[in-house]
């Protein structure tokens, strides 16, 4: 953490990512700063094209600004490999995509763990917590079933989940309702909203004027620029929470509140065909193959039962 601002999570200076060279150069932010509290919920707007996508791939290191800074959770994190990137990715951060981004071929259950795989938890935990919070989501009894098989607010509920499911405390969403129906794009907003009042700082990106009642931001870009940028929420008011201990996360119309494990050393995987970045490799999934054997998962007792899946997994 920085030690003068504990509460900046985010910070970008003058942050451009330019596009060809010579006659063909464009930018698609440009000199962008930008500093975000934790516990913002700000929702970026503005016409198609004007660099709001961008802007999110580079907050959520999908992406390279080609110049300016970014600090992050107090870390400059402008110029670290792509391993580091994916440490940082893990720890703070999760993403929600307009097409759900689930992997096709693999169940529910599975999809929801996936930011687990390189945590060291025995794959039997993973589906756990993944089960775990499912349950909260109230899609449990279809955890076995492919995405498909599932509605597209059901398919983003599911990708929620798995972006909660590392404990990040930072959620960024590209039009995460984009694809959905009013109702289901409710549902959606309620759920992020209670993601948000846990301490959590989200960045969303819509199109849809009537969700700006739930942000306590609002920026409008226009051509890579910041237009407007309107607070209405003071920031004494924000909600506080955020990462280090046991965190709750009640979700719509659930009762009671899911206990999530803090797991610091997990790293975050997006399975997006869509994710165009230079580091997609650490985004894309391997098959089961745990990276860094976990440091913590040495003193569990080799006597515990191993499986009790219920099918479906081969
Ligand atoms: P938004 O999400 O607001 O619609 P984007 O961030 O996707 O906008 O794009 C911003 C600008 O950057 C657009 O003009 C787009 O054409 C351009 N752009 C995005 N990605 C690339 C790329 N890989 N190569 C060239 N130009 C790109
Ligand atoms: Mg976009």
């Amino acid at each position: 953490m920085s030690n003068q601002d504990n509460d900046t999570i985010i910070e970008l200076k003058a942050v451009s990512k330019r596009y060809g060279f010579g006659d063909a150069e464009s930018y698609a932010l440009r000199n962008f700063d930008l500093k975000v509290k934790r516990g913002e919920f700000i929702m970026i707007m503005g016409p198609s094209g004007c660099g709001k996508t961008t802007l999110l791939n580079i907050i959520g290191l999908l992406d390279k600004a080609s110049s300016g800074e970014y600090i992050l959770a107090g870390k400059d994190v402008s110029r670290v490999s792509s391993s580091k990137k994916a440490r940082f990715r893990a720890k703070e951060i999760g993403f929600i995509f307009q097409n759900f981004n689930l992997v096709p071929t693999l169940p529910i259950i599975e999809n929801v763990s996936l930011p687990l795989i390189y945590s060291g938890y025995h794959k039997t935990r993973r589906l756990r917590m993944a089960d775990n919070i499912l349950e909260h989501f109230h899609l449990r009894e279809r955890e076995y079933y492919m995405p498909y098989q599932l509605s597209g607010g059901q398919q983003q509920r599911v990708a929620i989940a798995r972006s909660l499911i590392s404990n990040p405390s930072i959620i960024l969403a590209d039009e995460p309702t984009g694809n959905l129906d009013s109702r289901n794009s409710h549902i959606i907003m309620e759920e992020l909203r209670e993601i948000h009042s846990m301490g959590n700082t989200i960045i969303m990106v819509t199109h849809n004027p009537a969700l700006t009642t739930y942000a306590t931001r609002v920026i409008n870009m226009l051509d890579g620029e910041i237009d407007t940028d309107i607070k209405t929420v003071d920031d004494s008011e924000l909600p506080k929470g955020g990462k280090g201990e046991k965190v709750s996360v009640k979700v719509l119309s659930s009762r009671d509140p899911i206990k999530m494990e803090i797991q610091s050393e997990s790293d975050v995987v997006v399975s997006g065909e869509n994710v165009t970045t230079e580091d997609a490799d650490v985004l894309v999934m391997p098959e089961e193959q745990p990276k860094t054997p976990a440091k913590k998962s040495t003193k569990k007792t080799t006597k515990k039962k191993t499986t009790k899946k219920k099918g479906a997994k081969k």
